[in-house]
């Protein structure tokens, strides 16, 4: 696989500090020229600032590479469509789109206010969805695309008091699903990434020994692997401090239970089979899913 970027054009969200600043850094480094985003807010999503994302255009082009900076908001489709108009005014094309800015409002569900939900889905989820709808004619015409979604553990497993921020994290897997099945036939590849990292989101999260030991930086390889020319598509990989895993979300083998009245008493008995997981698969689509039902079913009403 290369890991050769020269030639390519990226958009990296909320590259002003944390992750997306070793992801621009990483990029630039390996020749992308590289759109610096980032509404330099508070981790809440409080204020903003275009110094964040001006002082990593610096650093890009202090090393020799080229960036520019953009202060938009992912939560403003117009500032974002201007983005990638500018980054194609400037450089002509867009071959990878990092979404990545975020920010966090955590509370247990029960004390959390549906602003804070709302707004977290906003930055999460709709910037992501408008970063992607911006970006998807170009890297239809150009036939080549490679977007990487910044999801969480939290979205994948859960976290006590991230409700809102895990919706909005299993959510982009979900826009991923379906965007890497019609972005396929334009060689657009849709990936997302799982980080854990010592960053001002998460320096209250960890004791100080674990901070050590995630470095942001040690996040990147999986980022750079999930946006080459070579990405796989539909993949989930979790990166940390130098570790790394796929994440799937499966499907059990099952098992047929029938349609009679008693359907609901068959299925509570037999519940633990339904769910034991010897043998379980990802299915290529959601409709394939319904496909192997619908098989199952089929091939036991025909044995009755
Ligand atoms: P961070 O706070 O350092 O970076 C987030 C960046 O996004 C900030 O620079 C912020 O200014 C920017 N931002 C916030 N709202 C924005 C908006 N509306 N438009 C544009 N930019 C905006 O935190 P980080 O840890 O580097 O987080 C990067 C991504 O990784 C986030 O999506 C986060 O949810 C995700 N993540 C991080 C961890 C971790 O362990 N650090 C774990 C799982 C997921």
């Amino acid at each position: 696989m290369s890991l050769d970027f020269k030639g390519r054009v990226a958009i990296v969200t909320g590259a002003g500090g944390g992750l997306g600043r070793e992801h621009a850094l990483a990029l630039a480094a390996r020749g992308a020229r590289v759109v610096v985003n980032d509404l330099g807010s508070a981790t809440d999503g409080s204020g903003g600032s275009s110094a964040a994302a001006l002082a990593v255009v610096e650093e890009i082009r202090a090393a020799g590479g080229e960036a520019i900076a953009n202060g938009a908001s992912v939560t403003d489709f117009a500032a974002v469509q201007t983005m990638v108009t500018d980054a194609m005014a400037t450089w002509g094309r867009v071959d990878i789109l990092v979404n990545n800015a975020g920010i966090l409002r955590d509370k247990s569900f029960a004390k959390m206010e549906i602003d804070d939900f709302r707004l977290v889905i906003d930055v999460h989820l709709m910037g992501a969805v408008h970063c992607c709808k911006a970006v998807w004619p170009v890297m239809m015409e150009q036939k080549y695309g490679r977007i990487v979604m910044t999801t969480s553990s939290s979205g994948l497993y859960g976290n006590f008091g991230q409700s809102n921020y895990g919706a909005a994290k299993l959510a982009l897997v979900g826009l991923m699903q379906t965007l890497a099945l019609e972005g396929a036939k334009y060689d657009i590849r849709v990936n997302s990434l799982a980080p854990t990292a010592a960053t001002r989101m998460t320096e209250s999260l960890f004791p100080a020994e674990f901070l050590q030991a995630l470095k942001p930086a040690d996040v990147v390889p999986a980022m750079l692997v999930l946006a080459a020319e070579n990405a796989p598509s539909r993949a989930i990989l979790c990166a940390g401090a130098g570790s790394f895993e796929a994440a799937h979300i499966t499907l059990t083998q099952g098992i047929w239970v029938g349609r009679g009245n008693d359907t609901p008493e068959q299925l509570a008995a037999r519940l633990a089979e339904v769910r034991q997981r010897d043998g379980e698969n990802v299915p290529d689509s959601g409709a394939a899913q319904g496909h192997l039902e619908l098989t199952k079913a089929m091939s036991q009403l025909q044995k009755n």
